[in-house]
C-alpha cells in the first residue's frame, strides 16, 4: 500500500481548531491560562514549529533512546563504577538528582499546560510529545538513583528533595514555580521552551555529560545526553511564540518573560553546573572552567539566539557576565561552610593544586575567595575544625531563595538590595532579582524565604536541630560532611614541611 511522505498530511493532521458549540471559546480557552495577550485566534493558526515529526516516529524513536540508556545502565550496574569513587563526583550525582528528578515531572505538568490550553493547534501538538518527554526525564532520573540507594542514603533526595523544605529546594521550587507552575501557556513557553531550555540545558548537556566521560560514569552520560535530546527538540516550542508576539506588538512583554526567566536559571544553574564543574569534579577530569564554558556555550550562542528573533541582549548582560566571575564561587564556600544543612558531601576541594587552576582559571581568585579559604585552612591545619562551621543564619534573598554574598577580599563589595512593598521590606542579592520583584509584586510579595520563617514562628523555635529537622535533615537522611574528609589541606601541610 503505498503511505504519503509526512509533509503530504502533516499540516492537515495537525491543524484540529474547531469552532466550539456548547461553550465560547473564552470559556474553553480562559485567557490567564491560555493567552494573556489577546491575539487573535489566527494569528496562533501561523503557528509554525521548526522541528516536525508525527507520532509514529516519536514513539519509534522515544523507544530507541530508552532501550539504549536502560541498556547501559544494565550493563554498567555490574561494573565497579561505584565502588570507590570519588566522593566530588558522587557529589554531583546527588545534587543532581535532588534538584532535577521530580522538576521533570512538573516539566511535564507544565508541557500539559500547553496541551490542553496552547491557543495553537501545532503548538499543543507539539507540547503533547514534551509531556511525554517530560515524564520519561522523570522515570530515568528516578530510576538510576535508585540503584544506588543501598550504598548510601543521600540518593534517596532524587524522589524526597521535593517534598522537604531544605533551603536548597526552597530556592528551586521558588523559581520553577514561578516559571514553569504558575503561567499561561504562552509566557511558559516562552520562559521555560525558550529561556530555559534553548538558554540554559546546554550547561548540562555539553558541560556535564563530557565530566561524566571524563569521569568514566558512561551511565550518567548516556542518560544525559538522551535527556538532552529531547530538549532540543521541544524546546523549539518558544521561538515561534515569541515571533508571533513581536508581529502583533507584544514584544516589551516577551523581552521581559524571557529576561526574568533567563536569570532565575542562570542563579540556580550556576549552583546545580558552576560548582560542580570547578570544584567538585577532580582536577584531572575537568575539560572546561565554568567561566570558559558559560562564555563559549551561553554568553555567546545565547545571545545570538535572542538577537535573531527580534529581542534584544538582556539589560542586565554585564551584571550576568560579572555573577559568572563570582556567584558559584560565593556559594562554593557557603555551601561548603553550611554543609551539615545539605543532602551531598561538598568537597572544600581547594588544596594548593586546586587553587593554582582556579587563579589561572579567574585571575584574583586568591586575593578575593582565596582569604575566605585561608582562614578555613589555618583553621584545619591548627586543628580548629568546630571554627569551619558558622553559627550564624545568613541572610537570604527574597527572590532566587540563596544566601545573599559577594566577593571577599579586597574587591568586596557585599550589600543588599532592599525594597519596601506594602510595609514590608524585602533583601535581593542582586539588581536582577530585586527588579524581578517590581515587575509583579503581587505574585511574590507572600512568599516567606527560610530565614523569614526562622522569625516568623513557622519554625518554632528557631534552634539549629528544628531547622536541620524542618529542612528534612536527619529525616531522609544525614547532612552533609566534607567530600574528602579534609584531605585537600594535606598538600598545604606538605608545603609547610618543606
Ligand atoms: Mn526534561
Ligand atoms: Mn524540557
Amino acid at each position: 500500500m503505498p503511505l504519503l511522505e509526512r509533509s503530504d498530511w502533516y499540516d492537515i493532521a495537525r491543524d484540529t481548531n474547531w469552532t466550539p458549540d456548547f461553550v465560547p471559546r473564552e470559556e474553553l480557552f480562559p485567557s490567564e491560562l491560555s493567552d494573556p495577550y489577546d491575539i487573535p485566534q489566527a494569528e496562533w493558526e501561523t503557528f509554525d514549529e521548526p522541528y516536525k515529526v508525527s507520532y509514529r516516529e516519536y514513539v519509534k524513536v522515544q523507544r530507541e533512546k530508552d532501550s539504549s540508556a536502560y541498556s547501559v545502565k544494565a550493563a554498567l550496574s555490574r561494573s565497579k563504577f561505584h565502588d570507590g569513587l570519588d566522593e566530588g563526583w558522587a557529589s554531583v550525582l546527588k545534587l543532581h538528582y535532588g534538584a532535577v528528578a521530580l522538576t521533570e515531572y512538573q516539566a511535564s505538568q507544565f508541557q500539559a499546560r500547553m496541551v490542553r490550553f496552547g491557543p495553537s493547534p501545532s503548538m499543543r501538538n507539539m507540547a503533547t510529545y514534551g509531556m511525554l518527554d517530560e515524564l520519561r526525564h522523570a522515570q530515568l532520573q528516578l530510576y538510576f538513583p535508585h540503584e544506588l540507594l543501598p550504598r548510601d542514603r543521600h540518593y534517596d533526595w532524587a524522589h524526597e528533595a521535593a517534598h522537604t523544605n531544605n533551603w536548597a529546594i526552597l530556592g528551586g521550587r521558588h523559581a520553577m514555580d514561578d516559571v514553569m507552575m504558575c503561567r499561561d501557556a504562552i509566557t511558559g513557553a516562552i520562559m521555560v521552551s525558550f529561556a530555559f531550555e534553548t538558554g540554559l540545558t546546554n550547561l548540562q548537556m555539553v558541560g556535564l555529560s563530557t565530566d561524566a566521560t571524563n569521569m568514566g560514569d558512561f551511565t550518567f552520560a548516556n542518560m544525559i545526553t538522551s535527556i538532552q535530546s529531547d530538549e532540543a527538540r521541544h524546546a523549539q516550542l518558544g521561538s515561534p511564540a515569541i515571533e508571533i508576539m513581536i508581529k502583533n506588538g507584544r514584544k516589551a512583554e516577551a523581552q521581559q518573560a524571557v529576561d526574568v526567566a533567563f536569570w532565575r536559571m542562570w542563579r540556580l544553574f550556576a549552583i546545580t553546573v558552576g560548582i560542580p564543574m570547578d570544584y567538585y569534579i577532580p582536577l584531572e577530569q575537568r575539560h572546561l572552567s565554568f567561566k570558559e564554558f558559560m562564555h563559549e556555550w551561553i554568553i555567546r550562542q545565547y545571545d545570538r539566539q535572542v538577537r535573531e528573533l527580534g529581542l534584544e541582549t538582556p539589560w542586565y548582560w554585564d551584571l550576568l557576565k560579572d555573577d559568572i566571575e563570582n556567584h558559584h564561587h560565593c556559594q562554593q564556600g557557603g555551601i561548603w561552610s553550611w554543609r551539615p544543612t545539605v543532602w551531598w558531601n561538598p568537597p572544600g576541594a581547594v588544596g594548593p593544586r586546586e587553587r593554582e587552576w582556579l587563579e589561572e582559571k579567574y585571575p584574583g581568585w586568591n586575593d578575593s575567595f582565596g582569604t575566605y579559604w585561608d582562614v578555613i585552612t589555618d583553621n584545619l591545619l591548627n586543628d580548629r575544625e568546630e571554627k569551619t562551621h558558622p553559627e550564624c543564619i545568613p541572610i537570604i534573598c527574597n527572590m532566587c531563595q540563596i544566601p545573599i554574598s559577594n566577593r571577599p577580599g579586597k574587591l568586596w563589595k557585599a550589600r543588599v538590595y532592599q525594597h519596601e512593598h506594602e510595609g514590608r521590606r524585602y533583601n535581593f542579592c542582586t539588581e536582577p532579582c530585586r527588579w524581578i520583584f517590581t515587575t509583579d509584586p503581587e505574585r511574590y510579595k507572600k512568599h516567606e524565604s527560610i530565614v523569614d520563617r526562622m522569625y516568623s514562628g513557622e519554625i518554632n523555635p528557631p534552634t539549629l536541630d528544628n531547622v536541620l529537622t524542618y529542612m528534612g535533615i536527619g529525616v531522609v537522611s544525614e547532612g552533609g560532611h566534607d567530600g574528602h574528609d579534609y584531605r585537600w589541606i594535606d598538600g598545604f601541610r606538605a608545603q609547610a614541611a618543606e
